[in-house]
């Protein structure tokens, strides 16, 4: 073993510890701290929000983190098992040595991708059906039967096939074929794969799992048109989807690219919303656009994955980058399957780090966003919506501020009705 591999090791072993500490740590601070407010509904709400809405969302809060804990620790003890307890060596010996290497060195190779892929997802499985059906079945959100369960993990397994082998074979290839500056070629693919699936997923992907009508209500309809042509804002459709299918969570969203761009509307959420606040959750959205968040978002989506693919490029040709997450490298010959696993095992660790970065821009986007919806609606009516919204998703009022600056990528409910409030009342003169 060499001194840098023991080094990084070293490095490793300490970012995990440090990771697993900060979100333990986090995760027990979001625990004590909604737990200790939940018999009172905070002042600003008590109007507004029953003690009884209030501690429902309180438990789920607390139900949620305390999962969140067993999940992050199982995932680095799984993570400790692939690479320095030696799993992900094992597997790639046994590939190495399996025959499948006369078929050329992409097969193996993709072979290693599609064995993890298959592991960690079925390792996975038991999480997502507690998560489904005990914490959401409990407190009245999950939809779903048993049955649509596992059709939506078939179709998203044939699907994750379908776009994922082709991508990462091609990328594969590019490792092995295109010189030592194959790296920004396999950056460039995977921007105009992920610009494609943009494009792809409203009309192709999503329909596979859901069912998109075109708004039908005729006062709602019109009403949402005026706002959007107020807006200088042209999208090819209106649509609603049948979110109830699954959840009872709601939600509105854009989807798609330049005239492509279409709305859709959660059955959930026009159930839930009076055509006023609609237009109020509407014009938030306008507002991501407005203020080209979106656009933002994607460049720096860009920006960040071709430092990431030139670290990989780097990291790819160093041996104690393998050695030092306890795997064998087999830098003579095709070996680019490994460095992408271990790559984006290892990546995680580090980015847990500068995520509240990210999610303090969220944050104050949207705020953004919300003052671009009061100035264009009715306050009032994004007030109300948000309060809702808040209470029928069980969104606790009393979130721990620091759980918040690191995990949340909308502002508390109080943070938010709190700016509002004030622009609103800046309004009437
Ligand atoms: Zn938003």
């Amino acid at each position: 073993m060499s001194r840098y591999s023991l080094v990084f090791t070293l490095l490793f072993s300490a970012i995990l510890v440090l990771g697993l500490l900060t979100k333990f740590y986090l995760a027990s601070r979001q625990i004590r701290h909604v737990a200790g407010h939940r018999n009172s509904v905070p002042t600003a709400f008590a109007a507004r929000i029953s003690l009884q809405a209030h501690q429902k969302a309180a438990d789920y809060t607390v139900a949620k983190a305390r999962f969140g804990l067993l999940e992050t620790a199982f995932a680095a003890a799984l993570l400790l098992g692939w690479t320095l307890l030696g799993g992900m060596d094992a597997l790639n010996q046994a590939l190495i040595h399996s025959g499948l290497a006369a078929h050329g060195s992409l097969v193996p190779q993709l072979a290693l991708l599609a064995a993890f892929g298959v592991i960690s997802g079925l390792l996975d499985l038991p999480f997502s059906l507690y998560s489904t059906f005990r914490i959401e079945e409990r407190f009245g959100f999950n939809k779903m039967t048993f049955r649509l369960w596992l059709a939506d993990l078939a179709k998203s397994a044939l699907v994750g096939l379908a776009i994922g082998l082709p991508i990462v074979a091609l990328i594969l290839w590019l490792m092995g074929s295109a010189g030592s500056f194959w790296w920004l070629w396999a950056w460039g693919t995977w921007m105009g794969f992920n610009l494609l699936v943009l494009v792809l997923f409203p009309t192709v992907i999503a329909p596979l799992f859901n069912k998109f009508k075109p708004l039908e209500d005729e006062a709602l309809k019109a009403r949402v048109t005026a706002l959007m042509q107020r807006c200088g804002f042209a999208a090819k459709g209106l649509f609603v989807m049948d979110g109830s299918k699954r959840s009872a969570h709601a939600n509105a969203y854009f989807t798609g690219f330049g005239a492509a761009k279409r709305v859709v509307f959660y059955d959930t959420l026009l159930k839930q919303l009076s055509p006023g606040e609609v237009d109020a959750v509407l014009a938030h959205e306008l507002g991501h656009f407005k203020h080209k968040h979106i656009l933002k978002r994607i460049i720096s989506m860009f920006a960040m994955s071709l430092a990431g693919f030139a670290l990989l490029g780097w990291l790819s040709s160093q041996a104690w980058f393998y050695t030092g997450m306890g795997v064998k490298p087999n830098l003579s010959e095709a070996n680019d399957a490994l460095a992408l696993l271990l790559f984006l095992l290892v990546v995680p660790l580090f980015s847990f780090f500068i995520s509240p970065v990210f999610a303090r821009f969220s944050r104050k986007h949207e705020f953004e966003a919300d003052a671009y919806a009061v100035s264009q609606t009715n306050g009032k009516d994004l007030q109300s919506a948000l309060l809702k919204l808040y209470q029928d998703n069980a969104s606790t009022l009393t979130p721990d501020p620091v759980f918040v600056k690191f995990y949340y990528s909308h502002p508390p409910a109080a943070e938010r009705l709190g700016r509002m409030a004030h622009a609103v009342e800046s309004a009437v003169p």
